[in-house]
């Protein structure tokens, strides 16, 4: 089965509501030719509303960058997956590693949100990867195999469709270094191995692995070139409209 290939902006805790609707203003007439790429902002829970309001009726998805898995309650701060697709958000990022990092998401907390995510219809964009003492200790595919595998427990096959995966090995992220294809691949096989274990073959076959990690204009054509990529997830190259159309545009030219 084709698998669409995906490219989402991760802004992080950048930009106010106005400099993401005026992003969206200069963003849409360079990308207005492409239909080969599912493209998805995932900018600050303040300017989701503007976004998701700005971008309906459009091609471009809207996605928010962490959700809590229950629908409300006492969980002061956070917001819930009913609330994102009120909104219009349709995709959503779980267990990147900054907040693996510094909010403790864990792999369980990961599998929740995943869980919750699928119920309300949100298409999961799941981070995982390894940091660079494990990759140096060799450790890569035991880390990967368990973050897929907790990620996907409990899982009915037949809801997992719509998951996503993103590799982004955690040196990679923000670093200016990037994985080398080589790297990326290997990792990105190990995935979809996993992904056949816990699920199935054919869900392993089917499902979208994205690459993140320091993914420029200059580097998007060698890594979502590759037989087992399929798009990637960017962070500091997607908050200027002009340098993720044209990661777009080049990773088109698989
Ligand atoms: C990210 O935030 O998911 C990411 C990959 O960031 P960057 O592209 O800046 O490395």
């Amino acid at each position: 089965m084709a698998r669409k290939p995906l490219i989402a902006a991760n802004w992080k805790m950048y930009k106010t509501p106005t400099e993401s609707t005026a992003f969206l203003t200069t963003f849409f007439p360079l990308i207005k030719q492409n239909s080969q790429v599912e493209i998805v902002l995932c900018p600050s829970m303040t300017s989701l509303p503007a976004l998701t309001d700005a971008a309906r009726h459009t091609s471009v998805y809207i996605g928010a960058q962490n959700m809590h898995w229950h629908e409300n309650g006492a969980y002061t701060g956070e917001t819930s997956p009913t609330m994102l697709t009120d909104l219009g958000a349709t995709h959503v990022l779980i267990g990147h590693s900054e907040r693996r990092q510094y909010f403790n998401e864990t792999d369980t907390t990961v599998n929740l949100k995943l869980k919750s995510a699928l119920a309300h219809k949100l298409i999961p964009i799941v981070c995982v990867g390894e940091h660079l003492n494990e990759r140096e200790a060799n450790l890569t595919a035991s880390v990967l195999e368990l973050q897929v595998s907790v990620a996907l427990e409990g899982i009915d096959p037949a809801t997992a469709a719509p998951i996503v995966f993103a590799y982004e090995p955690v040196w990679a992220i923000g670093t200016g270094r990037t994985a080398t294809p080589e790297i990326a691949e290997e990792a990105h096989q190990l995935i979809r191995a996993q992904i056949a274990k816990s699920l199935t073959p054919a869900l392993a076959a089917s499902t979208r692995i994205l690459y993140g990690g320091s993914v420029k204009p200059d580097n998007a054509a060698s890594l979502c070139c590759l037989e087992d990529i399929d798009g990637a997830l960017v962070g500091g190259a997607s908050l200027d409209p002009t340098s993720f159309a044209q990661i777009i545009a080049n990773a088109t030219a698989k």
